[in-house]
Order: structure tokens, then sequence, then C-alpha cells
């Protein structure tokens, strides 16, 4: 029987390498799963496109190494505090994309511009700091800006997104750079019109159908399997 942890562990080398491939990982960075048992798999501490399975280590609830042979990175307490915070939260990407850092200092948040905003429909709120989440004071802090939404901006630092499953945080992580790209490029165009709430609930609605992301996926993981 195929190892449910190593099937997992794959998945996310495979998500680092689909998110390195559409240039919107740099050198930092982090993806996360959550495990049973108070456990979570993590990119370590390195370039998180750059892994491979065997960077791949496992940390407790409270950001200490339970193995593998890499360190826990810095702002592991950013994951933690999520995962504590949100029980349906199962996977979790932070990244520092030049799109999304540049709204995040806006102070608007994402607009639903394109149909690959829809997902955010319900807001981006942005941690107003621009400090590294080193500790889980300000882990808590992110977490409790987060809430309930799916994405979280970090001002003038980065984004992070949570999905309950590997395939969903990935496509995520994509539209959110690539609306974030949009919604620039329309600031120059003049006042644009953004979806109405309701185009969105229903469009959001259709994403729910079984196996709505697999064409989205197998396109990103087409680019990086031979
Ligand atoms: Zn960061």
């Amino acid at each position: 029987m195929l190892d449910a942890v190593q099937v997992l562990k794959e998945k996310m080398v495979l998500a680092c390498n689909v998110l390195q491939k559409q240039r919107v990982l740099d050198g930092y960075g982090h993806l996360s799963a959550r495990l049973p048992g108070d456990r979570i798999l993590s990119t370590p501490h390195m370039p998180p496109g750059k892994v491979a399975l065997r960077d791949i280590i496992v940390i407790d609830m409270q950001g200490k190494k339970l193995e593998g042979a890499g360190e826990p990175n810095g702002e592991t307490p950013m994951h933690t505090s999520i995962y504590k915070a949100r029980p349906d939260v199962q996977c979790i990407l932070h990244y520092h994309p030049d799109e999304i850092v540049a709204v995040s200092v806006a102070s608007q948040g994402i607009k639903a511009v394109a149909n690959c905003g829809v997902h955010f429909y319900r807001g981006t709120p942005i941690y107003d700091s621009p400090l590294l989440i080193r500790n889980h004071e300000r882990g808590d802090k992110v977490a409790a800006t987060l809430g309930d939404r799916n994405a979280v901006l970090l001002r003038g630092h980065g984004g992070t997104v949570v999905a309950n499953d590997l395939d969903k945080l990935l496509r995520l992580g994509i539209d959110l750079v690539r609306v974030a790209r949009i919604q620039i490029m329309t600031a120059s165009l003049g006042p644009a019109k953004t979806h109405t709430q309701a185009e969105c609930e229903e469009m959001v609605k259709g994403h729910d159908r079984p196996n709505t992301n697999r064409r989205y996926i197998d396109y990103y993981v087409s680019e990086v399997v031979d």
C-alpha cells in the first residue's frame, strides 16, 4: 500500500516545482501540509522551489522539528498559528511575489477584476506590518487577520494562502498572483469594473464540483513533468 505521508510529500514537491516554474517563488517562502496527530510537513529552511523529496521535514504544532535533516523556516510560527486557529486548513503557502507585495501596500487588497480572482471575493485582509513572522505572537496576529478567509496579504512583505487540499492551494497560490497582476495592469486604465458579489458567488459554486481543478492542475503539472 502507498504510504499516505510519502504521497503527500511528493505532492508538496510537485507543487513547489510548479510554483517555481511559474516564477512566483524566490529564495524564500515555504509550503506546509497538516498531518494527523498534531504534526506538520514543511519545506525546510531553503528556497522552496528547489526542494526534493528528502528535504521535507516534520515539525510539531510548536514549530519544533521532529524528523528530517533541514531546519524549520524562521516564519514557521505563521503556519502553526494558522493551523491552530483554523482546523479546516490542511495546507499553507507563504510567498513574496512582487505583484502581491505591490497590492499589499495599496491598502485595498485584491479586487475580483478577473475570473482568476473570484476565489478571493470575500476579501484579502492586510496584515499591517512588514516584519517577518518569527514568533507566536505575530503568528497569532496573522491568523487573526486571515480570519475565515483563504488569503491574507502582509504589507510590503508577501502573501499567505490556505486551503483544504494541495490542488486547491496550488490554484489559489497561482491565481492570487495572476489577479494581482491584472489589477495592477488595469490601474492605469481608469476605474475598473470588478465582478459583483453575485457573479463571484455563482462562479465559486462551480468550483465545488468534483475534479473541478483537474484541468487547471494538469496544465501546470505538464509544464514541469516530461
Ligand atoms: Zn515571508
